[in-house]
């Protein structure tokens, strides 16, 4: 559902809590880049180590690499990015703002389809437990027209990205009426292509020094790399090589907060295997990922996959796993079977062979390639989006107030594990926290905080995500026990000091993700 007040929410959210900040903001930031501040970044590594893990250290024949942003610049003529890798683009004369045709098409489709959603949902509240979905959608003839005119409007799109045809698309703007959501006017351009990558010069003296260009995908440098990998990592295929990095695209539209970025970050797998098994690899590595998604412990309806209209250049068949965002249903990862393309290419541009020796074969071929490619940027938008509630509360638990923010972060990726709060800032009790603050952070992040109320302290800490909090008070003093308070359910336990560590160590423990 789109819901733009939560959105602002959620983005004023993460400025004031310092996750989120724009970039050079005291000059009044540059579109679409943004930076993370101290809890931003604490979140973003957990969610790096996350998918590391998975990917790497539960992987025997998966291996990482950390490959240069630069690349030679014939990479992306053969990579068929300099000549492929471009938006269509149209402006609103009005607004002057400067849109993607294709998502202004899609915008529209997601329109409908929660028109029928809602028409839908209409009749199942009017026919109560009667209500028999499939022959309403059968029979309704409102219901009817609209999935027609969805399906007339997909199929005019996917024509018009399959073939180029920038006019069509043009005219299908104008046939489904689509106005600038600013300006509310149809005053278009025609629709234009327009190259993503930036490029810089190599050298001090430009003229005499190449164009190169800032990376617009992590995935090249694997490819480059394969046989080195290969040979010294002693991989069998099929195996696979991840790499997290940064990326660049001079998108077109960039209003959505971290969602669509200038400058961000992928987490990248290559897996190469042999001709003829890349379905069965494509279909599996779908699975694994969705499970990687759904093992956080969200909502398991907030994702879904979606096949793309069009292929990108590269790709044999493709499908995004789609994550319910703020904003409705958008690209969160990608799954492509990209066939020998990539290496295929380079070996024909480099005029080095980029084959591989089966000796289960017998023979060498160049492999083929399933990849799974998300942006770290936009998990981080998913994983808040989907943990930020405002919710009321009982008064007890020495809360403040009825109503609290809270980030409810699965605990391995939350920024602080743990805070440690004494009752109150003198008898002694300052310092028998500390002591346990000192023991805790040599194993996990924690915060030690011992100015305001108890209550106002706890909803801080509920801001952030921190799913534990220790609260140190008199009893410690003479009995050693301290008050394990749990984020979620508010509840709070007896715990002995001496136990802390270990029940501690064992809710943070990276099985639970991991198995
Ligand atoms: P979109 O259709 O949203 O532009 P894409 O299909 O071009 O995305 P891919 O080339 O498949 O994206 O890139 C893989 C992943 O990288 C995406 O699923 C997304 O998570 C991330 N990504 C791509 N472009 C951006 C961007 N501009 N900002 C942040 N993340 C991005």
């Amino acid at each position: 559902m789109v819901s733009n007040d939560r959105f602002r929410e959620l983005v004023a959210h993460c400025k004031e809590y310092g996750f989120v900040f724009p970039s050079s903001e005291i000059y009044d930031g540059l579109g679409a880049v943004y930076d993370y501040g101290h809890n931003g970044v604490e979140l973003k590594n957990n969610i790096r180590e996350y998918w590391w893990r998975s990917m790497v250290q539960m992987h025997e024949n998966i291996v990482g690499i950390d490959a240069a942003i630069f690349m030679h610049p014939t990479v992306w003529k053969a990579s068929g990015h300099v000549d492929a890798f471009q938006d269509p683009l149209i402006d609103n004369r009005d607004s002057k703002k400067r849109y993607r045709a294709d998502t202004l098409v899609e915008d529209y489709l997601a329109r409908l389809e929660e028109k029928a959603g809602k028409e839908i949902e209409r009749a199942r509240k009017r026919f109560g437990d009667r209500f028999n979905e499939h022959m309403f959608r059968q029979t309704n003839e409102r219901l009817q027209q609209l999935e027609q005119q969805m399906n007339d409007v997909r199929r005019r799109l996917q024509e018009a990205l399959e073939t180029n045809d920038l006019e069509g698309l043009r005219r299908l703007i104008d046939d489904c009426g689509i106005a600038d959501p600013e300006s509310g006017t149809r005053n278009w351009t025609e629709v234009r292509q327009f190259n993503l990558m930036f490029a810089t010069q190599l050298g001090a003296v430009s003229g005499e020094s190449d164009t190169i260009y800032l990376r617009p995908e992590t995935a090249q440098g694997i490819y480059v790399n394969f046989l080195n990998v290969q040979k010294t990592s002693r991989q069998k295929i099929p195996f696979g090589i991840a790499q997290v990095g940064k990326a660049f695209r001079n998108e077109i539209v960039a209003r959505q907060f971290i969602f669509r970025m200038r400058e961000f970050e992928q987490m990248e797998m290559q897996f190469f295997v042999r001709p003829g098994t890349e379905t069965e690899w494509y279909e599996t590595w779908k699975q694994r990922r969705m499970d990687w998604h759904r093992r956080l412990g969200f909502d398991p309806d907030a994702y879904r996959f979606k096949d793309h209209l069009k292929l990108a250049h590269y790709a044999k068949a493709a499908c995004d796993i789609e994550f319910r965002f703020p904003f409705g249903f958008k690209e969160l990862e990608g799954i492509h079977s990209r066939g020998d393309y990539d290496l295929g290419n380079h070996q024909k541009f480099s005029g080095k062979k980029l084959q591989y020796f089966d000796p289960d074969l017998g023979s060498s071929y160049v492999p083929y390639v399933v990849e799974t490619s998300i942006g770290l940027d936009r998990m981080v938008l998913a994983v808040l989006s989907a943990s930020y509630a405002e919710e009321q509360v009982p008064k007890a638990d020495a809360e403040e107030s009825s109503s609290r923010v809270v980030l409810r972060l699965p605990s391995v990726l939350a920024p602080v594990k743990v805070a440690v709060l004494p009752l109150v800032a003198r008898d002694g009790l300052p310092e028998a926290a500390r002591k346990i603050f000192d023991r805790l952070k040599m194993f996990c992040r924690c915060y030690y905080e011992e100015k305001d109320t108890i209550g106002r302290r706890y909803r801080r800490q509920d801001a952030i995500g921190t799913p534990f909090a220790l609260t140190i008070d008199q009893q410690t003093l003479s009995d050693e026990t301290v008050t394990l308070r749990y984020r979620d359910t508010l509840h709070q336990d007896r715990i002995s000091v001496r136990g802390v560590e270990q029940i501690i160590q064992e809710k943070l423990d990276w099985r639970q993700w991991l198995a």
